[in-house]
């Protein structure tokens, strides 16, 4: 299985940040691993530009889960391809959290996602509280029951596991417990949508950097990595992405 290094720039970046793109590409020229970074929606196509003859992917941190219409603001996914998108993130804590979005919202976006032909990256993750309470199996297999469509496959889906405890917060898990999500994760996955699950990547992401990749890529089930912070320059993420091939 090809391995996937997404970076997620979040709300941040602007037009003097492409620079960054020719930097992670001459790192990373031998990589072995997919690499995708998902910027601001206002440069996606600049970024599709830039990253255009080298291996770069690039991707949306959201989409509508309609086609078009009356909805200010939003943005539809068949529009984030037309941009130069690839690969969608759908339910990130943030937006979870942010925006209220609830499994089934997730789940209509990642249908919309597909039916545009997007790879959806789709985030599950638990709270610390529900981590303390030892919810946390529970809590992952709900979301991935109630965030990911039926008919997902390896060639459009990525599922990311993101305890929310561990975003921007310079926390991890400990290689067990992200074992544990993980291969739970695949048994899940595997008992749902049978033998094409094997081959679908889970990503970990919280607070990955250069100095804890490799670790974190040795751990059962870990297919790659969602990284946050430390994709926001090519000096960090092209460690995290050698780390990765
Ligand atoms: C993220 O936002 O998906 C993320 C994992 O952030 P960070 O790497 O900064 O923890």
């Amino acid at each position: 299985m090809r391995k996937l290094a997404a970076g997620n720039w979040k709300m941040n970046g602007t037009a003097d940040s492409l620079t960054e793109i020719a930097a992670l590409a001459a790192a990373t020229g031998g990589a072995t691993c997919d690499i995708l970074i998902c910027p601001p929606a206002t440069l996606i196509a600049a970024m599709a530009a830039a990253a255009k003859d080298t291996a770069v992917m690039v991707g949306g941190q959201d989409c509508h889960a309609k086609a078009s219409g009356a909805h200010t603001g939003d943005i539809s996914a068949a529009m984030l391809k037309d941009a130069g998108a690839g690969h969608v993130i759908l339910g990130h804590s943030e937006r979870r959290a942010d925006h209220g979005e609830t499994d089934a919202d997730v789940r209509a976006k990642a249908d919309a996602a597909g039916a545009a032909g997007l790879i959806r990256v789709i985030c599950v993750g638990e709270t610390e509280a529900e981590r303390d309470a030892g919810t946390t199996l529970k809590i992952i297999g709900r979301q991935l029951a109630g965030s990911v469509p039926d008919g997902a496959g390896a060639a459009d889906t990525v599922i990311a596991y993101e305890p929310v405890w561990a975003i921007g917060t310079g926390r991890t898990p400990t290689l067990n417990q992200i074992a544990e999500v993980h291969d739970f994760m695949r048994q899940t996955l595997t008992d749902r949508f049978g033998a094409k699950a094997k081959d679908m990547r889970l990503l970990y992401g919280g607070s990955v950097k250069p100095s804890n990749a490799g670790e974190i890529f040795a751990t059962s089930n870990v297919d790659g990595a969602l990284v946050g912070g430390a994709s926001l320059k090519a000096a960090d993420f092209s460690q995290i992405v050698t780390a990765l091939s």
